[in-house]
């Protein structure tokens, strides 16, 4: 393939800015704020959960609370009506009044074991709802804190669109200058090794793979009309001649 050396020399250009675009691409899809931003909502998933937890054990404590004070009212109802009987002096036979007066007691008993479920249980409600209360405060902190990250996100993301506007113009202008033979060789071995397609040739070296070219090899180079497309021996790219080749 022919090109001359100027139209050689422009894939370099081409390949800078290619190489920026793919690190620009790269940037973007590895931004510190999405590793973040994930970070985040894994923490919202678990505080979310915890919430439900409190939630159902809540309604549950509420439920529980319900049947011990109806237990209470029942326990204190009987005892009352007990009491009444007692009080009215119908209660004749003095086995009857014993039982009745035994009953009252056992009654009482009964009662106050029953208030201290009550209370057992109104003290492990508050105690969930403190829990709740906290992870409502955890969670408005994780969401605040999401979109504060995503706020930089965006923003780091409209900073790297403005420099990717800019270099695809800068491809555009470069890649008229190149023939259409070269330009599709070079996308070609681009997409084929990691993204380069050109490389220079400097001091004897290929900046491509990086290997030094043999003597037998830069003597046949030295030799090779200007306008020869020349390819790297090891890693096949396009190779381009600089005042800093060493030939
Ligand atoms: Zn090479």
């Amino acid at each position: 393939m022919k090109a001359e050396p100027a139209q050689q020399i422009r894939l370099l250009d081409l390949q800078e800015i290619d190489s920026r675009l793919a690190q620009l691409t790269h940037r973007i899809r590895t931004l510190p704020e999405l590793t973040e931003i994930r970070r985040l909502d894994a923490r919202l998933t678990e505080l979310r959960d915890r919430l439900a937890v409190a939630a159902t054990e809540l309604s549950d404590l509420d439920r529980e609370q319900r049947k011990a004070e109806s237990d209470v009212d029942q326990v204190r109802a009987r005892s009352e009506r007990d009491t009444k009987r007692l009080d009215a002096g119908r209660v004749s036979s003095h086995k009857e009044l014993e039982g009745l007066q035994s009953e009252i007691a056992s009654l009482r008993r009964r009662q106050a074991e029953l208030e201290e479920i009550v209370l057992e249980v109104m003290e492990r409600r508050e105690a969930t709802e403190a829990r709740g209360a906290d992870l409502d405060k955890e969670i408005a902190a994780a969401e605040a804190d999401r979109e504060a990250a995503e706020e930089r996100r965006s923003s780091a993301v409209l900073d790297i669109q403005a420099d990717q506007a800019t270099e695809s113009d800068r491809r555009a202008r470069v890649s008229a200058d190149v023939p259409a033979d070269l330009l599709a060789l070079y996308t070609k071995l681009r997409d084929q090794y990691d993204g380069v397609g050109a490389a220079a040739l400097r001091y004897g070296r290929c900046e491509g793979c990086k290997l030094a070219l043999s003597t037998a090899e830069l003597a046949r180079l030295r030799g090779a009309p200007a306008d020869e497309v020349l390819r790297c021996e090891d890693c096949r790219r396009i190779l381009i001649r600089t005042d800093e080749s060493g030939l």
